[in-house]
């Protein structure tokens, strides 16, 4: 639950009273956190995010998506984000490291970055383009996202293993969201999510890399604001913002949360194209060029 900047997260069953005042609106509401940890987020209708507890070590051939129905009654419209960690290794997107032969430039990039070269090959057998190479790898991956180390962990696996990012994120979110509406009944929309960090600032948040069910960016182009001027590029990565809100609470290291429910969400209308071009990233093109 957020009270008014508050947080509460994770308490034994009991009931909280939430009143004040969002976007200027008059709030009020009551809510039961239980077994499961219920945030609430008080806004005109409140939203609730829900940590799903109890899920098992994830191993290849689990079914996610039932893992998850067994353990949160879903709901029409809700919005489940999973971490990308557990749909790949659910899908056996994952290699020893022993298995892997560095080519010379893992070997190169190795000694460059203090990294072990079979874990530089994994990043770069994972990449469609190195962008930067030191301090650390920054490429593109074959579905549009540019990530750190090609998002591939070390972490939350067995050691000597490595986990990559699903190569179809928004396939794995579809799927994931077909299986759910086979078990349930329910239209609901998913996140694939992944913690990454970010440029200019220090942190890493989460960030949506598949979706399905809900479009990536609200788009409030062409809107008027309380002054009536007409916005001309607010484009708002609602996808991302939710990812970022799940990962706060499925938490880094050994929370054991790695999906998240958020229930009440407004819809929202806009577009999908939440990765820019190579010619509309500015960024990108400045690190390329120094880089080349
Ligand atoms: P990533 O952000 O997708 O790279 O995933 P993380 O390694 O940061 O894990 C996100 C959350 O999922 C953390 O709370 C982990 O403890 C949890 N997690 C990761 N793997 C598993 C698993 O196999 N089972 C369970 N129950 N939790 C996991
Ligand atoms: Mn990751
Ligand atoms: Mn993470």
């Amino acid at each position: 639950m957020v009270r008014g900047g508050e947080f509460i997260h994770g308490l034994p069953q009991t009931t909280r009273t939430c009143t004040g005042r969002f976007s200027g609106l008059p709030i009020h509401s009551e809510t039961l956190i239980s077994a499961v940890c219920l945030i609430e987020i008080c806004m005109t209708e409140p939203i609730q995010i829900i940590g799903v507890q109890g899920l098992p070590l994830i191993k290849k051939g689990d079914d996610v998506a039932a893992l998850i129905c067994d353990r949160v009654p879903l709901g029409e419209g809700d919005i489940i984000c999973i971490a990308s960690t557990i749909y790949s290794k659910a899908k056996g997107y994952t290699r020893p490291l022993s298995e892997i032969t560095p080519s010379e430039r893992a070997i190169r990039l190795g000694a460059l970055n203090g990294e072990d070269p079979r874990f530089v090959q994994a990043v770069l057998d994972a990449s469609t383009d190195i962008i930067m190479e030191h301090p650390f790898i920054l490429s593109e991956l074959s579905f549009g996202h540019i990530g750190v180390r090609a998002g591939v962990d070390q972490s939350n696996i067995e050691d000597g293993m490595v986990i990559f990012l699903p190569p179809d994120p928004m396939k794995s979110a579809d799927e994931v969201r077909g299986r759910i509406r086979e078990i349930t009944g329910k239209n609901t929309g998913i996140i694939i999510t992944d913690t990454c960090g970010r440029s200019f600032r220090r942190g890493q948040t989460g960030n949506a890399i598949g979706w399905s069910g809900m479009q990536a960016i609200r788009d409030f182009r062409g809107d008027t604001d309380l002054f009536g001027h007409v916005l001309k590029i607010t484009e708002e990565a609602v996808v991302d913002e939710i990812a970022g809100f799940s990962n706060f609470v499925m938490g880094e290291s050994n929370n054991g949360v790695p999906a998240v429910v958020f229930r009440g969400c407004p819809k929202w209308t806009g577009h999908d194209n939440l990765y820019f071009s190579g010619e509309e990233d500015i960024t990108r093109r400045v690190l390329k060029k120094e880089w080349s």
